[in-house]
């Protein structure tokens, strides 16, 4: 039994179940024994593999966009570029080489990392280190100092918890883990809540009875744009790139991830990445109300193209072409069509100052 579903164990014992919230973050976030917390998942000796760790570039065109929207920006003399959940630091350390080629972005740059794991965050000290710019980690947005500030978000939002509801016969029942009676953890609904209806966002209020729906709280959103549109002498500009949706709807995507496989979430606590498809439309709906302008969503494929993805890969097989092979093999899995390939499946949207105006290759 893993340390923290011994830890869930006891606490719905005596404290009764927990939301789905609850699960996702503990089992993610729980300081001792989360999942980050505890491991770095990446990779082929991991659990799974992001965008950044298939090819460079990725991180690279990030980078490239990033000093355009900074053009953009008016050049301003001191830049935030922050990165929200970093993992290993590889699109950030891509990103920044990619951004010699502008020595002014690079010269107006202090890079703040925003990380809740202390062990990845040594990993992307180890990784950054040499990179030439002033580095800074913090573990939420809110204690990045104000300022002109750029926001990249790679599958970030997919590991922020969900809620999970069911609208029964008798009323909107939340979703939560207790107790089978053999010990094992097990998904129940709570007892009907009349206060629950409010907190179901009003896109899915009228799903069908019986369906499971979920939404993540909002307020990750409104302190984004906030960030990006509420001061008028700075604007600024935040990419979210993760997988899921683009309209809102019921369905349950909570999934747990453990060596490259799918697994049953409540199998090993802890010891499985817990993440859920993100509801774009509803993103775009809270960024909206929040003041800020919504870019996209586009498809990753479509994204990448735009931003030059296939002249990068001539480029890179060009120099070496004993690489051509592997390079293609990357490109193919980044821009991937199918229904759960990278390239269809993943979705890249931009919450920006509605000052900043188009931005490059969302618009
Ligand atoms: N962006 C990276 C890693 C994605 S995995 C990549 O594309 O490879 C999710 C990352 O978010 C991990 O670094 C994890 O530790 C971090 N993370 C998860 N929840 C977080 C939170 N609430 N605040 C800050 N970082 C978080």
């Amino acid at each position: 039994m893993s340390p923290l579903a011994d830890l869930l164990r006891r606490r719905i014992a005596t404290a009764g179940p927990l939301p789905v919230a609850d699960y996702m973050s503990l089992c993610l976030g729980h300081p001792e024994h989360g999942y980050y917390a505890t491991r770095d998942p990446f990779g082929a000796a991991g659990d799974f593999t992001t965008a950044p760790e298939i090819s460079q570039m990725f991180g690279e065109l990030l980078g490239l966009w990033a000093a355009a929207v900074w053009q953009q920006m008016g050049e301003p003399s001191s830049l935030r570029l922050i990165e929200l959940g970093p993992g290993r630091g590889t699109l950030m350390a891509d990103a920044l080489r990619a951004a010699r080629v502008l020595p002014a972005f690079r010269t107006a740059l202090s890079v703040h990392l925003v990380e809740t794991s202390p062990l990845l965050a040594g990993r992307q000290r180890d990784t950054l280190a040499g990179a030439g710019v002033p580095l800074a980690w913090h573990d939420d947005l809110g204690a990045v100092l104000p300022g002109p500030a750029i926001v990249l978000a790679n599958e970030f939002v997919d590991a922020l918890p969900i809620r999970q509801a069911v609208r029964t016969a008798t009323g909107w029942r939340e979703r939560v883990v207790t107790l089978a009676p053999n010990g094992r953890l097990a998904f129940d609904l709570a007892a009907p809540d009349p206060a629950l209806a409010a907190a179901v966002p009003a896109a899915l209020r009228t799903s069908p009875p019986d369906m499971i729906v979920e939404w993540r709280d909002e307020a990750f959103v409104r302190r984004l744009a906030a960030r990006v549109a509420g001061d008028r002498e700075s604007p600024g500009a935040a990419l979210i790139i993760d997988y899921g949706h683009t309209i809102s709807g019921a369905g349950d995507t909570l999934q747990a991830v453990r060596g490259h496989a799918f697994a049953d979430p409540l199998a090993a606590p802890g010891e499985a990445d817990l993440t859920a498809h993100v509801d774009f439309a509803a993103l775009a709906r809270a960024a909206a109300a929040a003041g800020a302008r919504v870019h996209g969503p586009l498809t990753q494929a479509e994204f990448l193209r735009r931003l030059g993805i296939d002249a990068r890969a001539a480029q890179l097989k060009a120099s070496a072409p004993a690489k051509a092979a592997a390079i293609d093999a990357a490109l193919a899995r980044l821009l991937d069509p199918g229904r759960t390939g990278m390239g269809a499946l993943f979705k890249v949207l931009a919450v920006a100052d509605p000052a900043l105006g188009p931005l490059p290759a969302l618009d």
